[in-house]
């Protein structure tokens, strides 16, 4: 029943190696092509490598041992690329952390994986001090944006602590070990660690705050490289050695860390590296370094094409974006595409699944609102409560399998079994699929509003939200009620200059919307919480809406 074109193949023999060959084989074949480009500052393949095998010798050095873990908090910058690889050349498991995090959140996560070493920068360091005697790690390689810029450039640089009173003070020693003293005192040869690719773990990824406590997904590295191969696979046209890869999307969130930087390594792109996502700076980005592949969320997508000055911009080198992590509503997939010219498709993934399961083809049929076909080497069912494969049209949970689904999580057996059944991952996602096998999702489990006993999927009030034509971003959530048991309410966000009443917009649901699901209530916002990726924070909506009930 797939549907994939001649040159996407449905199966696919994965190599059995170490997540880091990706580097190795780009080093081999492109050794003086940028892998890196951040603000002007280049590194080839060749001096990726280097700096990644000194890395790897340094952290053996410690002694950090196969399979110890490795706690890495860092925006996008060359600094998260090679702790990343090279930790991955020492044998050992990565432990992305956002560097949002307070110090309570990432007190949590450091003792729940056990990580023996942190890597930050100077400007987080305040935040690891605030826990600093808690902790299970035993060192810190701490590093500074002017690692790898000169001093000028550094002011591009927009975290805000370097801006308030300057870079804080780390207290260098032996404890606390200075990126670049690691670097250059560490040998270039390339580490021997045997690794098994199938039950080796290489990173613990912790699943993303719009769910409950979170927990650790523990991906192979056969899962990485499986899931960054599919999605080369998928973009069949992107050219080896050639591509540009725009990396806005955080690599310590899995959508980034697969869709740029692991394929990227596959397919030997550059990557230019962007810190944090300013639409202002984004747009220039564009412009003047005419990325090629740009995958990204929605609201990054709805944030640049509302930027008033996004008309002074050329976006044309565009050709490739996958947007995932939320549901694409179909105006901004439009929008953006005649803005581009390039295909903008949406993806569908969670971090239990490296993260990628389905998507729309690019140069092939597609269909607006839904999340795709699945992956090559990838099956998708729709399921019963009983876990029982419901027929066509049914909504019911989506469940997953292929190479990319996670071991389990990390000390969680309970929890594993929960999701993990007979060979499948239950995504917690409501889903359907037509009779072309293309697969739609619903909402979230979780999310369900249930109003006067009838059910309400937020999304499909969200979608017709945004296509009003002043709403730049909606949430739907529900609220308590004594008499329906819950209402809607709706969170809006306007474009800039544009003027809409409540009155206005509730005449607009009415005239698409059954009434049960037309929202109760508005509320006009400048912003909506999101995620490190830009994902709408529904959780935190409805919390701060009920305390208002
Ligand atoms: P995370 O594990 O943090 O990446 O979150 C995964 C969740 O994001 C999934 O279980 C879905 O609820 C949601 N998600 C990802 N992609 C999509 C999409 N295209 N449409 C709707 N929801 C999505």
């Amino acid at each position: 029943m797939k549907h994939y074109p001649p040159e996407v193949p449905s199966t696919y023999e994965y190599p059995r190696e170490n997540l880091a060959s990706f580097l190795l084989h780009s080093a081999e074949a492109y050794p003086d092509r940028p892998a890196l480009w951040f603000f002007g500052y280049k590194m080839t393949y060749r001096e990726l490598l280097d700096a990644c095998c000194r890395f790897a010798n340094a952290m053996r050095a410690i002694p950090l041992n196969k399979g110890d873990r490795l706690a890495i908090m860092l925006p996008n910058c060359p600094q998260a690329v090679i702790a990343y690889y090279g930790a991955l050349l020492a044998g050992l498991t990565v432990v992305q952390h956002n560097p949002m995090y307070t110090p309570r959140e990432l007190k949590h996560q450091l003792e729940d994986c056990g990580a023996r070493v942190l890597v930050t920068l100077d400007e987080l360091w305040p935040r690891v001090e605030a826990v600093e005697g808690e902790l299970p790690v035993e060192h810190y390689v701490v590093t500074s944006i002017r690692d790898y810029l000169p001093p000028v450039k550094s002011l591009l640089y927009p975290l805000q602590q370097s801006r308030q009173g300057g870079v804080p003070k780390v207290p260098y020693g032996t404890r606390v070990l200075a990126w670049k003293h690691c670097l250059a005192n560490a040998s270039a040869e390339l580490p021997k660690v045997e690794v098994d690719p199938m039950e080796d773990i290489a990173l613990i990824q912790y699943t993303g705050g719009t769910t409950g406590v979170p927990k650790g997904a523990m991906l192979t590295h056969y899962n990485l490289v499986a899931n960054a191969i599919q999605s080369a696979l998928w973009t069949y046209k992107l050219q080896r050695g050639k591509e540009r890869y725009l990396a806005v999307l955080p690599f310590f969130h899995v959508f980034g860390m697969t869709v740029l930087m692991n394929q990227s390594m596959y397919t030997g792109g550059m990557l230019i590296l962007v810190p944090r996502f300013q639409a202002e700076q984004v747009l220039k980005l564009i412009h003047e370094f005419k990325p090629t592949v740009f995958p990204g969320t929605p609201t990054m997508y709805i944030a640049l094409m509302n930027h008033p000055d996004r008309p002074r911009y050329d976006l044309s080198s565009i050709e490739v974006c996958v947007s995932g992590a939320a549901p694409l509503p179909h105006e901004v997939q439009a929008q953006w595409e005649k803005l581009t010219g390039g295909k903008l498709v949406e993806g569908y993934g969670l971090t239990e699944a490296s993260p990628i399961t389905h998507a729309n083809n690019f140069w092939a049929e597609r269909k607006p609102g839904s999340i795709g076909i699945p992956f090559p080497d990838t099956d998708a069912q729709v399921v019963d409560p009983d876990g029982n494969p419901l027929p066509v049209g049914e909504i019911g949970e989506l469940a997953v399998r292929g190479p990319q689904v996670m071991k389990g999580y990390w000390n969680r057996p309970d929890e594993t079994a929960s999701v993990l059944r007979n060979g499948w991952l239950f995504t917690g996602d409501l889903a359907k699929m037509d009779e072309d096998g293309y697969f739609y999702i619903v909402d979230r489990k979780k999310d369900i509003i249930i109003a006067g006993g009838y059910n309400i999927y937020p999304r499909e009030v969200e979608e017709v939200l945004y296509e009003h034509p002043a709403v730049a971003e909606a949430a739907v959530v529900g609220v308590e009620d004594p008499y329906r048991g819950q209402t809607v309410k709706a969170f809006i966000q306007l474009k800039p200059g544009m003027q809409v009443t409540e009155q206005e917009l509730d005449e607009w649901c009415r005239a698409n919307l059954a009434a049960y699901k037309v929202p109760r209530a508005y509320e006009f916002r400048d912003s909506l919480p999101k995620s490190a990726v830009g994902k709408i924070l529904r959780r935190a909506l409805t919390e701060e809406a009920t305390r208002q009930a």
